[in-house]
C-alpha cells in the first residue's frame, strides 16, 4: 500500500546470495566464486514484484574491506537497522534434526554469533532471542523464496532449508537461493519513510541456511562463519572483494570471524541518524 507525500511507505527487500564454498582450506579468491551472478546482491520490490534493476545495477562502491546491502541515489543513507535497539531473532529448528543438527548446539551457535555483532558493534545493536517460530518458504517467481511476511517486524527470521534441487525434501522447506554450492541467503527489509534522513529502516531481517551445507562445516569453524556472514547481510553489509573481510562472497579457514573491515562498516551503520 501506498501513501501520499513524506509519509508514503515503500517496501524493499534486498537479497545477497549467501556465501558459498563448502570446503576452503586456503584462501585463493579468485578460484573460490561460483558465478559471477551469484555474488552479486540484487533488490525486489514486493509491492510491485517488479525486479528494480536500477538499484540492483547500482552497486554500492566496495570500500575499504565493507560495502553496504541496499544503498540508493534517492535515500540519504543506506539501508541499516536503527542503532540503539533490540532486534528480536526467531528461529525455525524443523528441519535441523532431520539432517542430524542438534537444535540447542545450533541455538547456542546463533547467540555466540549475535553477541559477536553486538561486541562488534560496540552495543549499538543488541539481540534477544523471541523463541522458535515457522518459517517455511513459499512459491514465488519460478522459484521458492522466503515469505519476509511471516517475519514479526522489528527481528530477523531464521531458517534452515535445503536447495530446491532436494526433491526428497519437504517442499515447503525448499529455497531456490541456496542451490548447489550456496551454503545460506540474507537479507533485510526495509521501510521507508519519505525521502528524508529515516528512509530504509531495517524493518524485518532474514536468514536462510542451507541445512545439509551446514552440517558439512566445521560447527566452531566454518559453520559459525557461515551464520555471522548471513546476519552480517541482515544487519545491512553486503558483499566485498577483501580477502579479509567476513563478508567476502566465499567462506575460507583464514577468515573465519569479523574483520577490520566488517568492523567499520557495521559501526558506519550503527552510527547514522535514525528516527521512528
Ligand atoms: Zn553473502
Amino acid at each position: 500500500m501506498e501513501e501520499r507525500g513524506a509519509n508514503r511507505t515503500l517496501r524493499f527487500v534486498a537479497i545477497c546470495l549467501g556465501a558459498l564454498m563448502i570446503v576452503v582450506a586456503t584462501a585463493t579468491p579468485a578460484g573460490l566464486l561460483g558465478g559471477a551472478s551469484a555474488d552479486r546482491p540484487a533488490t525486489e520490490d514486493y509491492l510491485s514484484g517488479q525486479k528494480q534493476t536500477g538499484e540492483a545495477a547500482a552497486r554500492p562502491p566496495k570500500r575499504d574491506g565493507y560495502s553496504f546491502l541496499l544503498s540508493s541515489d534517492e535515500h540519504v543513507y543506506p539501508a541499516r537497522w536503527c542503532a540503539q535497539t533490540t532486534i528480536g531473532y526467531t528461529v525455525d529448528f524443523s528441519q535441523t534434526a532431520s539432517v542430524g543438527l542438534d537444535q540447542a548446539q545450533e541455538l547456542l551457535r546463533w547467540e555466540q554469533v549475535f553477541n559477536k555483532w553486538n561486541r562488534a558493534s560496540r552495543g549499538a545493536y543488541s539481540f534477544e532471542y523471541l523463541g522458535e517460530k515457522r518459517l517455511p518458504t513459499v512459491s514465488k517467481n519460478s522459484g521458492r523464496e522466503i515469505d519476509i511476511d511471516q517475519i514479526g517486524s522489528g527481528s530477523i527470521g531464521i531458517t534452515y532449508v535445503y536447495g530446491d534441487e532436494n526433491l526428497s525434501a519437504p517442499t515447503d522447506y525448499r529455497a531456490s537461493a541456496v542451490n548447489g554450492r550456496t551454503a545460506g541467503n540474507g537479507g533485510l527489509q526495509v521501510v521507508s519513510r519519505g525521502d528524508g534522513p529515516a528512509a530504509l529502516v531495517g524493518d524485518r531481517g532474514f536468514i536462510m541456511i542451507d541445512a545439509e551445507d551446514a552440517l558439512s562445516l566445521t560447527p566452531d569453524g566454518l559453520r559459525k562463519t557461515l551464520y555471522l556472514h548471513e546476519s552480517g547481510h541482515a544487519l545491512g553489509l553486503g558483499h566485498v572483494d577483501d580477502p579479509n573481510s567476513l563478508m567476502h562472497g566465499t567462506l575460507s579457514e583464514s577468515r573465519l570471524g569479523v574483520g577490520p573491515g566488517d568492523l567499520t562498516g557495521i559501526n558506519e551503520l550503527a552510527s547514522l541518524p535514525c528516527t521512528q
